[in-house]
């Protein structure tokens, strides 16, 4: 197969492996600059899609291609861009996304769970210092688990212990369990981060070579264990007796151990009883996806950081549409200064709504029936009920929710709206959009709920 081929085919790989933001921003517009004994010089569009590539993606692009090409390859990385260009990104005032690496380490050292994330093949672990309490964003959402985390780093071991954090995707759980992290070892106390899987891979090296005492002292002499993404320990049967011992010990002696996961202990279904036991032995915090002011404050302080003039319309239009990740909120920030800056040009409401249909489409094949469907599956009435007539409140809200979720998500007009929900006039639908939009701001519950909604309808439409 030829060198030009290959890369697409890993690119065609890749692109089903990660989310289409990180796609896009790194490896879009790659190419083949050379091929020679076996290593790939791969041309990027600027400094930082570099950095980002070596720093981590490079073993999991490797891999892909030895796995097209049936034969050991290495990947390097490049600038191809024009001159101009590259200088509009080696601006200081870049994005600061790549970790600054402090020990010189090539190849990942942390792998958060995200898609885009190669798998661990750690030297030493780092620390992300980017990830501190400093430069994250409270709100309702999470105030819970910052409080919780702020605790611990505070009094390790003697706050609570473990402390549990979980929560969705892209929600800051990975960076407030390094907040800890760098926060403890800046009062000189020996911190380990770990994700789930590299403590599965350190074990399984272990065994391998016979070193678990090695192992044991690794991991039960330090002050703080960070272990990221502990769900995926779940049904792995040596991990968790190892585990439950290295918990034992650490706990034992006051040491602190908090995790991460997606779901909380009682939802790892494969998890051993006296793992999932001991996990709610301390503080269990759980971080929901943010409200539009909660994002909003994300998006001004990320730019802030950046030093980069976003019109505040754009930003309204950016924390409007992107609305459950908080991962997605900063790439699509990340990737339209980048764009900015590639081009010359003021960043403008036109060149948001460019990026945004990139991010989050809309979704076309999504009727305003399908949502008055899915609402009264979810709150267990009739779909007759809910366009019907009747004004109690267990029906008239749901009915107002079903307009609030089918103005957001269909193409469908007021009118339309009010046609699907009993012939109801376009100034009722209005207001029920209005009236919900209001109460989500307010109500976490409220909030959950429609998000939990809106998951039922892209499972109908994608699953
Ligand atoms: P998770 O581990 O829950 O998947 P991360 O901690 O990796 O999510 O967060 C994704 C991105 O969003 C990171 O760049 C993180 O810095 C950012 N982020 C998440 N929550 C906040 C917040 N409250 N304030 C500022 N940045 C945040
Ligand atoms: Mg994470």
């Amino acid at each position: 197969m030829d060198p030009q081929d290959a890369w697409l085919a890993t690119l065609g790989q890749l692109q089903l492996q990660m989310n289409k933001g990180t796609y896009e921003t790194w490896l879009h517009g790659t190419e083949v600059l050379a091929f020679h004994e076996n290593r790939f010089t791969i041309g990027v569009r600027n400094a930082y899609a570099k950095d980002w590539l070596e720093q981590r993606l490079r073993p999991t692009i490797e891999r892909a291609l030895t796995d097209i090409l049936d034969q050991p390859v290495e990947v390097g990385f490049t600038l191809w861009a024009p001159a101009a260009l590259n200088e509009a990104n080696d601006d200081p005032s870049q994005p600061s996304d790549p970790p600054a690496r402090t020990n010189g380490t090539h190849g990942p050292s942390r792998s958060n769970g995200h898609a885009g994330d190669p798998e661990p093949t750690r030297a030493e672990t780092q620390l992300n210092r980017r990830y501190r309490f400093e430069t994250f964003v409270v709100g309702s959402s999470n105030r819970l688990a910052h409080a919780a985390a702020l605790a611990v780093s505070e009094h390790p071991g003697r706050a609570y212990n473990p402390l549990f954090l979980y929560g969705g995707v892209g929600l800051g759980k990975t960076h407030l369990l390094q907040a800890i992290g760098n926060a403890c070892q800046d009062q000189s106390l020996s911190v380990l981060y770990v994700t789930s899987e590299e403590f599965t891979n350190d074990l399984i090296h272990a065994i391998r070579t016979h070193t678990q005492q090695e192992l044991r002292d690794k991991y039960r002499t330090i002050d703080v264990l960070l272990v990221d993404d502990v769900q995926f320990i779940a049904g792995k049967e040596s991990t968790q007796e190892e585990f439950f011992h290295t918990f034992n010990a650490l706990h034992g002696n006051d040491r602190q151990i908090v995790m991460t996961s997606d779901r909380p202990p009682r939802a790892m279904v494969t998890l051993e009883e006296r793992l999932r036991s001991r996990f709610e032995w301390g503080m269990l915090a759980d971080i929901q996806p943010p409200d539009f002011e909660m994002r909003l404050a994300i998006l001004q302080a990320k730019a802030k950081q950046r030093s980069v003039e976003v019109p505040p319309e754009a930003m309204n239009l950016i924390a409007e549409r992107v609305q459950t990740n908080i991962r997605e909120l900063e790439g699509t920030l990340t990737r339209l200064v980048a764009y900015a800056q590639l081009t010359g040009q003021p960043i403008t409401v036109e060149m948001v709504e460019g990026a945004l249909a990139d991010v989050a489409p809309r979704h076309h094949n999504l009727t305003p029936e399908k949502v008055v469907k899915t609402v009264a599956a979810h709150f267990g009435i009739d779909v007759e009920r809910l366009t019907g007539r009747s004004r109690t409140r267990s029906v008239a809200l749901p009915r107002q929710i079903a307009m609030f979720i089918a103005r957001q998500e269909t193409e469908a007009s007021l009118p339309q709206i009010g046609q699907v929900l009993g012939g109801r006039d376009h100034t009722t639908v209005m207001h029920g959009c209005d009236k919900i939009a209001t109460l989500v701001e307010q109500d976490e519950l409220l909030r959950r709920q429609i998000v939990s909604i809106k998951e039922q309808l892209y499972q109908g439409l994608y699953g």
